[in-house]
């Protein structure tokens, strides 16, 4: 690919999965990319303290893999080697739904399951060893570099000592740093206006830990086990997942403020009242790890796109603009899509012209919205103001959708490819599918479980 003559240095702040997604396409384009992250990285495969989720279940839904093997070609290959098994996701995944749990079905959906601090190992060697791409850890972002209004040059850094700072000169500065990005901050400190910030919060929160397998015992015939929430009755579930090293991580999750484990006892209990396998599974099981908690869930969005200017120089992408409840497993999947959107938007420049700012994150709100509506919809329900009709109408169909499925292996199909994003919301305009989620479960066709 042709590199640009204008522009030759960009830099990411921050080196998780929308930094790193990013740096690989910049790569392409650019001919200096620097990536900027606050933590000391570690050199094998361990979670760190800027990244505290890596400790939970982290999911990658199929299309979001099927962009990271496009970008990193071999990745499955590779973190198969390194133990994270491939699987159905038909065949594999124990659903304990509200409505039952849906019989095995050959789905041809290939899912592979890892830790996230493997996935995060994997990419970030496979970005560092792209030929423009230079990684420097230890060092935090503080602020931006301008040298006229409306133009960003470059970042202002400090190391960890809290050394000298340093400016970093930039012809694009990409904000990956998630979460706890400054960016409305910096961006005030620019004289511009404060973006609208949307959130919707399930008070979600989160208890996870890993377990071995006792000597000759088998893992659980199930490759994958969630139980998902559901307003208003069931605030309790959980996701388990087979990772590599022979290990099974375990998220047990609560909605609406519910109490969460911290100790060993406690995981049990709270493991003992839902339905489901999880408690006679890891009854049997040797922990491998202390119960992590983590309760920051809250879906937020921030209106960048809306803003009357924008600085020419800078985008914002991942966490860092949009986040989501992490029990629909998106974040990791969107980075990805929104690095695509990167791309295709430096490919389609004209000749010589730089990325324009402004145009880049009207289109990433595009991209981010199907998924804001998948998450915020059903965790609109836990709100104390009762829901919009709109809301209600969508939660209506889900549920009847999801009730269903348990008795439809089309239906669970179908259901699943809109899941793993595979496949758009319009598979279910299919008149023989619409007709099965509107007419829904057949009374006593699968057993109605208590709730949890
Ligand atoms: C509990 C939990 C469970 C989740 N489960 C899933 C899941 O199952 N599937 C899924 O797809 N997603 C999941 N997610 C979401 C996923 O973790 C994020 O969406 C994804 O990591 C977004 O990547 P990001 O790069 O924007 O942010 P992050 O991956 O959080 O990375 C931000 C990086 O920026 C660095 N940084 C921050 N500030 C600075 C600074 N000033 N200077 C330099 N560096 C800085 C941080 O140290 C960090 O390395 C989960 C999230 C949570 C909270």
């Amino acid at each position: 690919m042709p590199m640009d003559t204008d522009v030759r240095h960009a830099v990411v702040i921050g080196a998780g999965m929308a930094g790193l997604a990013a740096a690989r396409v910049l790569a392409d384009r650019f001919e200096v990319v620097t990536v900027i992250e606050r933590d000391t990285l570690p050199s094998a495969s361990t979670p760190r303290a800027g990244v505290p989720q890596a400790h939970h279940v982290h999911g990658l839904l199929a299309l979001g893999a099927e962009v990271f093997e496009g970008y990193f070609p071999g990745l499955r290959a590779e973190l198969e080697q390194a133990g994270a098994p491939v699987w159905d996701w038909g065949e594999g995944l124990c659903a304990v739904l509200p409505n039952g749990t849906p019989p095995p079905t050959t789905m041809g959906m290939p899912i592979q399951t890892f830790s996230r601090p493997l996935l995060e190992h994997v990419l970030r060697q496979r970005v560092t060893a792209l030929k423009p791409v230079t990684l420097r850890d230890g060092l935090t972002v503080t602020g931006l570099r301008t040298a006229a209004p409306g133009k960003v040059t470059g970042v202002r850094v400090k190391g960890k000592d809290g050394g000298d700072a340093e400016e970093i000169a930039a012809d694009l500065v990409v904000d990956a740093s998630g979460r706890s990005s400054h960016l409305p901050q910096w961006l005030a400190a620019l004289g511009l206006s404060s973006p609208r910030t949307t959130t919707v919060d399930a008070q979600v929160g989160y208890a996870s830990r890993t377990y071995s397998y006792p000597d000759g015992q088998a893992p659980p015939s199930w490759r994958g086990l969630l139980q998902p929430l559901r307003a208003p009755d069931f605030h309790k579930g959980c996701y388990a997942i087979q990772i590599e090293n022979n290990a099974l991580h375990v998220t047990l999750h609560g909605a609406n403020g519910t109490q969460l484990p911290h100790n060993d006892d406690d995981f049990l209990a709270f493991a003992k009242t839902l339905r489901g396998p999880i408690a006679d599974t890891i009854g049997s099981l040797t922990p491998t790890s202390a119960v992590r908690r983590y309760a920051r869930t809250v879906n937020r969005k921030i209106a960048y796109h809306r803003l009357a200017r924008w600085p020419d120089g800078l985008i914002a992408l991942g966490d860092s603009v949009c986040t989501f409840n992490p029990a629909y497993g998106q974040g990791m999947t969107v980075a990805a899509l929104e690095a695509r959107l990167l791309e295709q938007m430096l490919g389609n420049r004209r000749a010589g012209t730089p990325l324009d700012g402004q145009a880049f994150q009207k289109r990433l709100a595009r991209v981010t919205a199907s998924s804001w509506l998948m998450a915020t919809t059903p965790d609109r329900a836990w709100e104390k103001s009762p829901p919009a009709w709109p809301v209600k109408a969508g939660n209506w169909f889900m549920n009847r959708l999801i009730d269903t499925v348990p008795q439809d292996p089309r239906l669970y199909t179908a259901f699943s490819g809109m899941f793993h994003m595979t496949a758009g919301p319009l598979t279910l305009a299919d008149p023989r599918l619409l007709s099965r989620v509107l007419i829904g479960p057949r009374p006593g066709g699968s057993p109605r479980m208590a709730t949890a």
